[in-house]
């Protein structure tokens, strides 16, 4: 009658802090690689487009993270996983050779201020110091270098990096991707389920192409069926542009989407995916097309193709 014994010990260890711990660093540590992933594609995706946006901000070509985004058990490994130590705003990912990287930003460089002006706390939602951090950098002049100040007083001066507006974040729970027109958020279910780097930028794109669209404010009038697909198609077809201008492959949207044949939202809102993946392919010849007649071609170059 040795198991009861046995058994009794493995529920305990289940149940005792130090396992919880162990496994909630692993969950967190998780979060972190997808976010590095996530500041390398959101890096390359704006600034490697910036030239035909309509709409610049400053790259530093970080993910911004807020120890608020833990709970309380959840805080120790945070603060083990990204080697923070205060209550402030960090650098969750530095995109490698980014103006951040070059100016010595790290993950887990807690932040204080931007040129000069203190991150302001709004309120006691998870996120609002960073959103507010996203709003201060959105404001700046797009070409100009950025300074900023972590908790010890240090002041890091940033490369100008002009990039299409837009910043990124993933998140531990909620929709599977999505943009606000200043935010592109992806869940982190997703992001590991996308081993491919160039497939994860397809998705990145799709979601940039939505806020370079200016798709959220066109929708907020209007959110029928036909809009919403309209939109849809057209975050496809300006993500293959994004993903040239990127360095990436563009047909790894069409290798995304066929891995993923059931839809990441089955809905009559959204296309099927067979008409994505020829939406993505027509415009893949029709932007080889036009470089080939003029290299430094740009989507707003199509006349009426887009709705900029
Ligand atoms: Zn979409």
């Amino acid at each position: 009658m040795r198991w009861p014994l046995l058994f009794i010990a493995a529920v305990a260890g289940a149940l005792s802090p130090l396992a919880g711990a162990t496994a909630k660093a692993a969950d967190i540590a998780d979060l972190a690689r997808q976010e590095a992933r996530l500041a390398v594609a959101g890096w390359r995706l704006t600034t490697g487009s910036v030239r035909w946006c309509p709409v610049a901000e400053p790259q530093p070509g970080w993910i911004l993270g807020d120890p608020r985004r833990f709970d309380a058990r959840e805080r120790a490994a945070a603060q083990q996983v990204y080697g923070t130590q205060g209550e402030a705003p960090f650098v969750a990912a530095v995109a490698p050779g980014s103006p951040a990287d070059r100016a010595g930003l790290a993950r887990g460089t807690e932040i204080a201020a931007i040129e000069g002006q203190p991150i302001p706390t709004l309120g006691p939602e998870p996120t609002i110091r960073i959103d507010a951090a996203i709003v201060m950098l959105a404001a700046l002049e797009p070409a100009a270098p950025v300074a900023v100040t972590d908790t010890a007083n240090r002041t890091y001066r940033l490369d100008a990096a002009p990039g299409c507006a837009s910043a990124f974040r993933i998140e531990r729970e909620g929709v599977q991707a999505a943009a606000n027109g200043k935010l592109v958020r992806l869940r982190l279910s997703l992001a590991q389920s996308i081993t491919d780097d160039a497939e994860l930028a397809a998705v990145v794109a799709h979601e940039l192409a939505h806020n370079i669209l200016l798709h959220p404010a066109r929708l907020a009038d209007d959110r029928s069926i036909d809009r919403i697909r309209a939109t849809e198609l057209e975050a496809d077809r300006l993500s293959v542009w994004l993903l040239a201008d990127a360095g990436y492959d563009p047909f790894a949207a069409v290798r995304f989407w066929q891995r993923h044949k059931r839809p990441l939202i089955r809905a009559p809102t959204h296309p099927p995916t067979r008409e994505r993946i020829a939406a993505i392919t027509a415009e893949i010849a029709t932007m080889t097309a036009a470089r080939a007649a003029n290299p430094a071609a740009t989507p707003l170059e199509l006349g009426g193709a887009f709705l900029f």
